[in-house]
């Protein structure tokens, strides 16, 4: 399995960047984790879109989920072309997903996520556990066949159903909002220390940082987790490759 981060910033892209966005790949299979603003036009520096598969959407706030309309229109243009020859499956974590706004039903089939239910990709099996933010909003568990996972936060707050859901973790992909002198300023997310709490208390193999705030110094972010986490810890940016 292997994971490329598109992009990494919380709230809007920086320059030439993208929020949310994470290419996982393993076997002939390609899923592309949360689409938020800017994430298209860089997932396009490692696959053809045609080549995605599915894409897991971890709740409807637009650093998440911005890009998703513009993937509808790529699936409907290269069916047309002739280069995608299946619809689009996009599993969406939210409520009344019928009043999105999705136009081409046969090029993208909408699908809800349910945490009781997991959903086989390929050879890749995904499953999911509900976090604490200000939409409903959900985890994402992807396991290979022969038992590695990587697990993903979306937007959460701190959360002891996470750490359990996270259990033994080979990677971690944490959300990471805010500095610890922040905390309790913001619900629904996660400042460094409690990261690297969270990778402890979940005895994670690795642990990637990522949905970073908009000003201060990234690296004290890694430091203020490392307080809490012994463990190999990675500040993500765009086009970082982890696999295993
Ligand atoms: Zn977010
Ligand atoms: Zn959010």
């Amino acid at each position: 399995m292997e994971l490329t981060v598109i992009g990494y910033w919380g709230a809007y892209p920086a320059k030439n960047e993208a929020t949310s966005g994470y290419l996982l790949r393993h076997a002939d299979s390609a899923v592309l984790l949360d689409c938020g603003s800017g994430v298209l036009s860089r997932l396009q520096n490692e696959i053809n879109l045609e080549q995605l598969d599915a894409v897991f959407i971890t709740h409807t706030h637009a650093d998440h989920f911005a890009d998703v309309y513009a993937l509808e229109f790529s699936a409907l243009v290269l069916t047309q072309l002739g280069k995608r020859t299946r619809p689009l499956d996009v599993y969406i974590y939210g409520e009344n997903l019928a009043s999105l706004n999705f136009a081409y039903p046969d090029y993208v089939h909408v699908h809800p996520i349910e945490p009781a239910r997991t959903v086989n990709v390929g050879e890749l099996m995904f499953s999911f556990s509900e976090t604490v933010h200000e939409v409903p909003c959900c985890a994402i568990k992807a396991t290979t066949r022969e038992g590695a996972n990587l697990i993903y936060s979306g937007d959460t707050g701190y959360c002891s159903s996470f750490i359990e859901f996270a259990e033994n973790a080979d990677l971690l992909v944490l959300e990471c909002s805010l500095y610890d002198v922040q905390k309790g300023v913001l619900d629904g997310h996660l400042t460094a220390g409690e990261a690297g709490e969270i990778a402890r208390l979940a005895n994670a193999g690795y642990l990637i940082l990522t949905h970073f705030p908009h000003y201060g110094d990234q690296r004290q972010l890694a430091m203020e987790a490392a307080r809490n986490y012994s463990g190999p810890i990675e500040l993500a940016y765009s086009g970082l490759k982890w696999s295993f």
